[in-house]
């Protein structure tokens, strides 16, 4: 009931349709119900010997012109259920995405990993839909076939009916008994299918690694016995699960049987005296009753279960908290505050960043500077609202982080870094990732200030060459343009920029510099300086250490202070001096 009301939620415009293709299930139901009862009709006719065989003939011609209709009718009712399912299923994936953007990155990393946020989307995606068309037509009129023909039996001996009853009272306590393996063997079979995926994923990620060390035998295995092993235990089940499934059909099937016991019972004490005219057809109606209850009900029952777990999954996914906030009424002045800011990870653990204060003003640029594991990075994600602060506050402009829409936030900020997705397109595509509505010229543009140009040119298709996995791979002095041409386009009042941890060659970071200089006009610029060198010009460096704010100054007197700063220069300086002998 759960599951349908979830879809109910998701239907519109399709609700028309959906209930269309119920009311056609229920049709369905009826036309199923019609051959046995036509055939039951002419047996009681042979029975009493009103007619010979040839006279129940009209009896066949009806029951095929039932099938006729039923095929019709079920087609219709599947397509309409299918329509509307599939558009259900389509706006809860979209919603799967959504909130994916609007939650703490904590939460990905937690329960909600993308392995099982991509067997969501398509595993439980898939059953939602199944279930709530594909198995409910299929349910729906399993269930009315067989109340009709109950119904029919009843009329004509009671008796039968009773005994229907009994035999589809057992198979539904059988059902019920069945229940908590079935939902075990779900849980661990959505279990199997996330960790394949995500061995598949580390797999695929981490391919050139384990060739280039001769691994790939060992890692295919390690992939294989981590699947095979859940493998195992969902076929541990199966001898559990399977007699109990057989067992239900096999109380239904008991029904007529039964029937005959009860009939034959009550004549014998004398209790009642049946009529075997009406006890002929009865029975027969009874074999068809419990054929459809197992045809039609007993066996949606794994499919049902799927779709119910399915919309616990998704619900239990769109129960956790997103970040919260409204506001997007930035100032155009978006200067950079943080106010006495701390941050853990994780409940227990040591701060990643503690009580930092400072200020980003626009049209400067503030270097953060400080030893690998310093807070850095985390400084960064705390400022684009990828996790909520423990305390203290982030200020841009004059609106606080937590009040403003995590959207509107990202929209305002650039971040521009050495690790740069690339999608697999072409390189045009790739930049116009920060303004899909880009004119040429700008583009164009774009390229040049990125300092692009010489590669662009040198690319046999130009800004149409095909990038990423199948395509073109370019350098890490290259992806890093590709960043900074998109952040151009994008245009943001602040810029975030990553420093590349490795070392580039001198020209490289020569055209880097050139580009960055592009971006910094007029904006609020905060660089994570991994080497100082590219920061020495800064107008205030941040030196920051195990999560706190040590230092803070010029480039010059911040050396002539003799600290931490001083230190990590003449480390980085001797390092730079090692490199070039
Ligand atoms: P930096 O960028 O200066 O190298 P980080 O901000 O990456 O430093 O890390 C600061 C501290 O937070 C480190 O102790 C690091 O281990 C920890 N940390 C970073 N990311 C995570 C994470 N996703 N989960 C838990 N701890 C993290």
């Amino acid at each position: 009931m759960k599951l349908l009301r979830f879809v109910w939620a998701y239907l519109p415009p399709h609700r028309p349709q959906y209930v269309a293709s119920v009311l056609l299930a229920g049709l369905e139901g009826l036309l199923a119900a019609a051959p046995p009862l036509a055939v039951g009709l002419g047996l009681m006719q042979l029975a009493e010997g009103q007619a010979g065989i040839a006279g129940i003939l009209p009896y066949a011609a009806a029951c095929f012109l039932a099938v006729v209709l039923r095929i019709f009718v079920v087609q219709r009712a599947w397509k309409l259920g299918y329509r509307a399912g599939n558009h259900a299923s389509e706006r809860i994936r979209s919603r799967i995405v959504d909130h994916m953007r609007r939650v703490p990155l904590g939460t990905l990393s937690g329960r909600w990993t993308p392995a099982r946020l991509a067997t969501l989307i398509t595993e439980d995606g898939r059953w939602i839909n199944e279930t709530s068309s594909f198995y409910l037509v299929r349910f729906l009129n399993g269930l009315v076939a067989t109340a009709v023909l109950l119904g029919a039996a009843a009329w004509l001996e009671p008796v039968a009916a009773l005994a229907i009853l009994a035999a589809l009272g057992g198979g539904v306590a059988a059902m019920i008994a069945v229940k908590p393996v079935l939902s075990r063997f779900i849980r661990l079979r959505n279990d199997m299918i996330a960790e394949a995926t995500l061995r598949v994923g580390e797999y695929a990620d981490g391919i050139a690694v384990f060739r280039a060390f001769g691994r790939s035998g060992a890692a295919q295995k390690d992939f294989r016995a981590a699947v095979d092993a859940l493998h195992d235990k969902t076929l541990a089940m199966a001898p559990r699960l399977i007699p109990l499934q057989q067992a239900g059909a096999a109380l239904i099937s008991l029904a007529a049987p039964l029937a005959i016991l009860l009939v034959a019972g009550l004549q014998l004490a004398g209790l009642r005296q049946a009529d075997p005219v009406a006890v002929i057809p009865a029975l027969f109606l009874t074999l068809a009753a419990a054929a459809t209850f197992s045809a039609g009900v007993l066996k949606t029952l794994l499919p049902m279960e799927l779709g119910v777990r399915a919309e616990q999954n998704i619900s239990a996914f769109l129960g956790t908290a997103p970040l919260a906030g409204k506001r997007s009424d930035f100032s155009t002045d978006l200067d950079v505050e943080f106010d006495k800011v701390s941050f853990r990870y994780a409940p227990g653990k040591p701060e990643a960043v503690s009580d930092v204060s400072f200020e980003a003003r626009k049209g400067t640029v503030t270097a953060i500077a400080g030893p690998s594991g310093a807070g850095k990075s985390t400084l960064v994600s705390l400022l684009l609202r990828f996790h909520d602060l423990s305390a203290g506050q982030i200020r841009l402009g004059d609106v606080d982080v937590i009040e403003a829409d995590p959207a509107a936030v990202q929209a305002r900020i650039s971040l521009v870094s050495q690790d740069v997705h690339l999608f697999r397109d072409t390189l045009r595509a790739n930049l116009l990732l920060g303004d899909p509505e880009a004119s040429g010229a700008r583009l164009m543009e774009a390229v040049r200030a990125a300092r692009l140009d010489d590669l662009v040119a040198a690319l046999p298709q130009g800004l149409d060459t095909m990038l990423g996995d199948t395509g073109r791979t370019l350098s890490g002095g290259e992806r890093q343009r590709v960043a900074i041409a998109r952040a151009l386009l994008k245009d943001a009042p602040v810029i975030v920029l990553d420093e590349a941890t490795s070392a580039m060659d001198p020209l490289s970071e020569s055209a880097i510099q050139k580009a960055v200089a592009a971006l910094e006009d007029g904006r609020t610029v905060i660089v994570i300086a991994h080497r100082l060198r590219t920061v020495a010009d800064a107008d205030e460096i941040i030196v920051f250490d195990r999560g706190r704010v040590r230092a803070r100054g010029r480039h010059a007197d911040l050396l002539a202070s003799d600290g931490l700063y001083a230190r990590l220069w003449s480390a980085q300086e001797q390092a730079a001096g090692w490199r070039l002998r």
